[in-house]
């Protein structure tokens, strides 16, 4: 069970498109593409609305991990569905994939370039040199963080 967000329907190819969406994801899509808001008809997916106890849930989540600010009313439903569903939850969002490592709940990238996933990565810290034993390296560049020894900012590298 998958949950997905906006990029994923503006980007997947129409058969890969199957998974679950929010209503207000249709409005979202039709603004940025009406063209393709149109053939989400022929898509595979669950339209729904979750819960007002599931939007709840994803406000402290959000609110938790710091992201509150930083998500629209559309991303908050996004998560709460993936809450509800205990689903995947399929983005690029950095703010939404640390909502999911706070919930504990998993999430996959739209947009997979084939090389980050046949290749495994890590982060370096451009200081010292030091390896962040950070598993999950998908937040956009610029935004690794910084090493916990000496506070110089990580570069990613292949392994
Ligand atoms: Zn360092």
């Amino acid at each position: 069970m998958r949950v997905l967000d906006t990029a994923a329907l503006l980007h997947w190819p129409l058969p890969q498109l199957s998974g679950c969406v929010v209503f207000s994801q249709r409005e979202e899509l039709a603004n940025l593409s009406s063209d393709r808001e149109m053939l989400l008809d022929g898509a595979d997916l669950q339209w729904s609305t979750p819960s007002a106890n599931s939007l709840e849930r994803a406000s402290k989540v959000a609110a938790k991990s710091g992201d509150l600010g930083g998500l629209s009313p559309v991303d908050l439903e996004i998560l709460a569905l993936a809450l509800e569903l205990e689903a995947t939850l399929v983005t690029d969002d950095y703010r939404l994939q640390n909502c999911c490592l706070v919930a504990g709940i998993k999430h996959q990238p739209v947009l997979t370039d084939g090389i980050s996933e046949r290749w495994q990565w890590q982060l370096v810290c451009s200081g010292c040199g030091a390896i962040s034993n950070e598993q999950n390296v998908s937040k956009k560049r610029g935004e690794y963080g910084n090493c916990g020894d000496c506070g110089s900012p990580y570069n990613i590298r292949k392994k």
